[in-house]
């Protein structure tokens, strides 16, 4: 992992030439549908402070016949977008075609949609129509849950000489996913993020959830795991959305939603009282290894016991009772019950482990 560390990947929408804070929020229509959808989007979000529009212009469809997108004449409303509000512009660029015409049309923010990371071929493509551009670039993950996929869409870039790139965490697609749409597997964005520690990174919870119930609580999840910022989708009028009408929400209710949001600070201003919390933890990490290994030296001598009069290791009804115990344990003490039975279903595991050992040597 560590070769990843020399590469720089420096994107930040600051670089425009626009200050923005953070988190960085990035929100518009999932489609460009009307230049009326497009200009009333952004206006009513331009009014309440978002500084990046998206707006998807060619859609990757799952099934043909759904709406496509509006194609390039949607690069014209979003000029006008830029013209009107001053807002930054996103758009999803999938072939070299988009690339061109996005380019021509003087989109700030190119990125690759879900469906191409997964495709090297198309990666490559895009990458070499990229090069020489100084664009910001955002690469969503792949579809499906593989990182080395995503870090190759990173590399191809890279080696065309772009490094104005940063990824979007938008979930991934499992056979019947229940709760998400696209599940979020937060540890492969984490994995990411040791890869290549200065990536920017933000995360798309539209698409994560597939619907509006959830993206608050995936938003404030992402922010608590140091994202640096938020794609959302927002349409003027969700229910009537030609494209993913159930996960968007209003402008308004992007607002209220973002209002909401905690923000956590990096760490403390008086790092020393999270420096001294940090020593009693490593304090009671060594006493329960202590205690630990005092028990286990018990289950030996009772191993010991029960190799002498030749008994079974497992006693079920001892296993019983303990479990019984951890159940009034946890109650008493304020411990989550079925993480202390994980805990202790290890625990009897390796007992069991050390006495058959024992009890098979000649
Ligand atoms: C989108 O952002 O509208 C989109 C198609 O996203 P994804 O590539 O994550 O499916
Ligand atoms: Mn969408």
């Amino acid at each position: 992992m560590d070769s990843y560390k020399n590469v720089e990947t420096t994107a930040n929408p600051d670089n425009l030439g626009v200050k923005i804070e953070r988190p960085v929020v990035i929100s518009g229509p999932c489609s460009a549908e009307s230049r009326e959808q497009v200009i009333n989007t952004a206006l009513q979000l331009h009014k309440l402070g978002i500084k990046i529009f998206r707006a998807g212009i060619w859609k990757p469809r799952s099934r043909p016949g759904n709406y496509m997108g509006s194609g390039s004449v949607g690069l014209e409303w979003l000029k006008e977008v830029k013209q009107l509000t001053g807002m930054l512009t996103a758009v999803e660029v999938a072939t070299k075609d988009h690339v061109e015409e996005a380019l021509k049309n003087d989109v700030d923010i190119l990125w690759i949609g879900a469906r191409t990371t997964v495709n090297p071929f198309a990666v490559q493509e895009l990458a070499e129509s990229m090069k020489g551009t100084n664009k910001q670039v955002l690469i969503k993950n792949p579809i499906n849950p593989d990182l080395d996929l995503w870090i190759g869409a990173i590399e191809r870039l890279v080696k065309v000489g772009i490094s104005n790139i940063g990824v979007i965490h938008r979930g991934f697609s499992l056979y019947k996913n229940k709760k998400y749409r696209n599940e979020p597997l937060w540890q492969i964005p984490l994995d990411l993020k040791e890869c290549f520690p200065n990536l920017f990174m933000i995360c798309d919870p539209s698409h994560i959830c597939g619907n509006t119930e959830l993206i608050y609580e995936v938003s404030q999840k992402a922010l608590d795991l140091n994202f640096d910022g938020l794609m959302i989708e927002s349409h003027i009028n969700p229910s009537k959305a030609l494209s993913d009408a159930k996960q968007q929400i209003t402008p308004l209710e992007l607002d209220t939603l973002l209002k909401k949001l905690r923000i956590r600070k990096q760490n403390l201003d008086f790092s020393y009282s999270l420096d001294n919390l940090r020593k009693i933890i490593d304090e009671k990490d060594f006493e329960l290894i202590r205690i630990l290994s005092d028990r286990m030296n018990v289950v030996k001598k009772i191993g010991e016991i029960k190799k002498e009069n030749n008994i079974l290791i497992l006693q079920r009804d001892r296993w019983e009772s303990i479990l019984h115990n951890i159940k009034l344990f946890s109650e008493e003490f304020d411990v989550n019950t079925e993480f202390l039975t994980n805990v202790f279903k290890l625990i009897h595991q390796e007992s069991i482990n050390q006495q058959s050992i024992l009890m098979n040597k000649d």
